[in-house]
């Protein structure tokens, strides 16, 4: 059976725009400048003024605008960053592209987000390393305890990195994601809250000297053209992406509240099964990058709800310390991974964006509630 509900949308929020997505894209491709131009400058400026932060820095992805944040904190060889194995890959794999040594700490089991006591116990822990940031990780639109983790990370004198790739929008005591920390990085992957047609991605600051180093990394290590100040690379974000993510920015808010209102369908008509456990909220303003359900019984739910025309998809099936490339060999902070574990074999990513139709999440309750009567008459 084809899909009817899709998981995530990235065309239906093309076709939504499809008038100002096309304008600005021929507006690109006649002004005849392609990358680093009038877009992305204008872009940068619209973008840190929403989040209300100084300086906004395009670059070519998510994982780059990590990479470039840290080593514009300085961090690299000898130095340990702490962050969480409940996450996308790229946030781990950007810490190694610095040289640097990831510690991973766990989850708080309600939020899934780092637990501002591990992160503690972690830095204690590791005297002898040379710990120098934390990266909390705003996972599926959901603000990490960041009063708390910022409390801490000022008096072990440490960066503080929020990793925003999936919470642009959410906030935490009325201040947006990505402005607390000495940085932010954002991805605008096809499938984030805001997307672009392409990669793309952002760092965002209110130092002027880590937007300036930032700025010189992602070409070159340029400030003025041909003059290289610092080894950099290339990491530039596009004109026809910038032009579009100007136009996507201005629906951000509204795409934002249409998720929330989808998140309340699901949490009314899911908050009653047993056989479920619907996401909470901690106390920050969660955006539903993605809705995430737990069950022990989660491929079981997966296969029946694929069978009847719904895709789900799981964020993440394996943490970034089980996963091939790092078995084995990451430093895990004190208390373990339980937690991260733990929520790696139940969590199932529901349909979630902001042109799902009511009736199609309703559609997906009802088809949850079928499949957990079937189980408890067997
Ligand atoms: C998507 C994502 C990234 C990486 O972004 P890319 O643009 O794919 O490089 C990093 N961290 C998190 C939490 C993400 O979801």
């Amino acid at each position: 059976m084809p899909d009817t509900i899709l998981q995530c949308n990235p065309r239906a929020d093309y076709l939504a725009h499809k008038r100002e997505i096309d304008a600005a894209i021929e507006g690109v491709l006649e002004a005849g400048s392609y990358v680093l131009g009038q877009q992305v400058a204008a872009f940068e400026q619209e973008f840190s003024a929403y989040l209300g932060v100084g300086h906004a820095v395009g670059v070519g992805n998510g994982t780059d605008a990590l990479h470039l944040a840290l080593r514009a904190c300085g961090v690299g060889r000898g130095d340990a960053v702490i962050t969480v194995s409940h996450t996308a890959v790229a946030t781990v794999a950007a810490i190694e592209l610095v040289a640097a040594e990831p510690i991973l700490v766990d989850i708080d089991s309600i939020t899934l987000t780092m637990d501002p006591n591990r992160l503690e116990a972690a830095i204690k822990n590791s005297r002898r390393r040379r710990v120098k940031a934390v990266i909390p990780v705003h996972l599926y639109g959901q603000p990490a305890d960041l009063s708390a983790i910022l409390e801490i990370a000022k008096r072990y004198d440490l960066y503080v990195i929020e990793d925003c790739a999936q919470s642009h929008g959410a906030s935490w005591e009325g201040r947006k994601t990505g402005a607390w920390g000495h940085m932010a990085t954002f991805s605008f992957y096809p499938t984030k809250n805001l997307a672009a047609l392409g990669d793309g991605g952002a760092i965002v600051t209110n130092d002027l000297s880590l937007a300036d180093k930032s700025r010189q990394l992602r070409e070159y290590g340029w400030r003025d053209r041909y003059v290289s100040l610092l080894p950099g690379l290339n990491s530039r974000l596009d004109e026809l992406q910038a032009a579009v993510l100007r136009v996507k920015l201005r629906y951000l808010d509204a795409a934002n509240l249409r998720r929330q209102a989808l998140a309340r369908l699901y949490d009314c008509s899911l908050q009653a099964q047993k056989s479920v456990q619907t996401p909470s909220c901690g106390k920050g303003l969660h955006v539903y990058h993605q809705y995430v359900v737990r069950s022990p019984e989660r491929q079981s739910l997966k296969s029946y709800l694929q069978s009847n025309g719904i895709s789900t998809l799981i964020h993440y099936p394996v943490p970034v310390h089980l996963q091939p490339a790092y078995k084995d060999r990451l430093t895990i902070g004190i208390g373990g991974l339980g937690r991260s574990e733990e929520a790696c074999q139940k969590v199932l990513s529901l349909p979630m964006h902001p042109h799902l139709a009511d009736h199609e999440s309703l559609e997906v309750c009802e088809m949850l509630k079928r499949w957990a009567g079937s189980r408890e008459n067997n």
